[in-house]
């Protein structure tokens, strides 16, 4: 069966004695026994719970491993790459790509550093860099590729044999692309992670993130750490997720659509100095991109080499809300320097060259026609030098520049 397929035919009711079509919500935390030596399949929800089962079984699957995937779900993407990081101990050297998501950085820099693990930054995308700043010390690996919000790409098989070649691990954040568009552990990662909250959600009304393995040990490693810590992913969030990704593939199809029209067509403005998008061939490493995934996801990032114009613009939008996170049905916009990767201290921003006039667009599954309006407007708003009467040219209603709560902290 093609993935399509599986989305939405796979065994939602594993012993349902009623014939249930979709997976109940076994908003139950504890199951109760025949005897006290004799335990059932499931105890208790943190150890276990069939509704997280069925979820989990979905994304093993969309990781295309067979037999050998496993995967684990947790409360959050960041719950999820803590049990990752949460294999290694004091004195463990994790060698980190220098552009990662605000909160895995602060987690990484802000928490696990002061637990005793080491963390070194290198350029990842460059694999001479990624040789040099390896050690023997290095436990794990840990990229995201695509990246979030630069769209950086790594070459996850040679990162694969550099890591293990050094008896390390490789974990990849996938959330950029989905499972459906590229699938690390073939291409020889250890770790797949993803922030469930974006595309596998895709209505942005969970907040969840999975671990998928390949081997036995790693999952007997991560499921003991989701037992033992506690974060493993409630019934109900696991039912609200089963629900959404039986459209994954067909949002995607839509929305990966979308974002190339939008991708081009920023391409032409001549107020936008550079688009980010896998799907245009300036993207660096684009040929690493074409061999390991197979589309461009619905992340659109541009510049326009003038922080407060991209600000304006994002104001000036309306179609496009404002907000953090991305992989909705709904398109929204977002300045990462001031929003989610607002936790990277503005130095640290500077010496990594993270342009402060980046606009990430989250493509939606709109109609194209009303998403390009927006934009055309807003951009044609925030270009004029005087504003409010091109507003009243338009015959749109004045920008109401209001006390936006941006979320500095998220
Ligand atoms: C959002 C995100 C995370 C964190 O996931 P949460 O579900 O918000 O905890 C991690 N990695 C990437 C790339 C993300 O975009």
């Amino acid at each position: 069966m093609k993935e399509a397929t599986s989305l939405v035919n796979f065994p939602a009711c594993p012993g349902d004695a009623f014939g249930a079509s979709v997976t109940p919500i076994y908003q139950t935390a504890t199951f109760d026994q025949d005897s006290p030596e004799r335990f059932g399949k499931y105890d208790y929800t943190r150890s276990g719970n069939p509704t997280r089962d069925v979820l989990e079984s979905q994304i093993a699957m969309l990781e295309g491993m067979g037999d050998k995937g496993r995967c684990f779900a947790f409360a959050s993407g960041l719950a999820a790459i803590t049990a990752v990081l949460n294999t290694l101990g004091p004195g463990d050297e994790v060698l980190a790509c220098d552009d990662l998501y605000g909160g895995t950085y602060r987690l990484l820099s802000q928490i696990l550093e002061r637990r005793g693990l080491r963390i070194r930054y290198a350029d990842l995308t460059d694999l001479a860099q990624a040789r040099d700043a390896i050690t023997p010390q290095t436990k794990l690996i840990f990229v995201e590729s695509v990246s979030n919000p630069l769209m950086r790409v790594c070459d996850l098989q040679s990162l694969a044999e550099l890591a293990h070649a050094h008896g390390a691990k490789l974990c990849v954040d996938n959330t950029f692309l989905s499972p459906l568009l590229m699938k690390p552990l073939r291409l020889g990662a250890d770790y797949v992670v993803h922030s469930a909250t974006k595309y596998l959600c895709g209505h942005s009304d969970v907040t969840a993130g999975v671990v998928s393995v390949a081997d036995s040990e790693l999952a007997k490693q991560i499921y003991f750490i989701q037992n033992g810590e506690g974060a493993g992913l409630g019934p109900q969030d696991s039912y609200l997720l089963i629900r959404g990704l039986k459209t994954l593939d067909l949002r995607l199809e839509r929305q990966q659509r979308n974002a190339n029209l939008i991708a081009m067509h920023l391409w032409k403005q001549p107020s936008v100095t550079r688009v980010r998008f896998p799907g245009l061939p300036d993207l660096p490493n684009a040929s690493v991109h074409a061999r390991q995934a197979t589309g461009t996801g619905a992340v659109v990032c541009f510049e326009t080499s003038d922080p407060e114009l991209s600000s304006r613009i994002v104001e000036n939008l309306r179609l496009f809300a404002i907000r953090v996170s991305f992989g909705s049905v709904s398109s929204s916009a977002s300045l990462p320097c001031r929003m989610s990767h607002a936790s990277i201290p503005a130095e640290v921003r500077a010496a990594r060259k993270f342009p402060e006039d980046l606009i990430r667009l989250s493509v939606g599954i709109e109609d194209i026609s009303d998403l390009l309006a927006d934009l055309d407007r807003a951009l044609a708003i925030s270009t004029a030098k005087t504003p409010q009467i091109h507003v009243n040219a338009l015959h749109a209603e004045p920008v109401v520049n209001c006390c936006r709560n941006h979320h500095a902290t998220t």
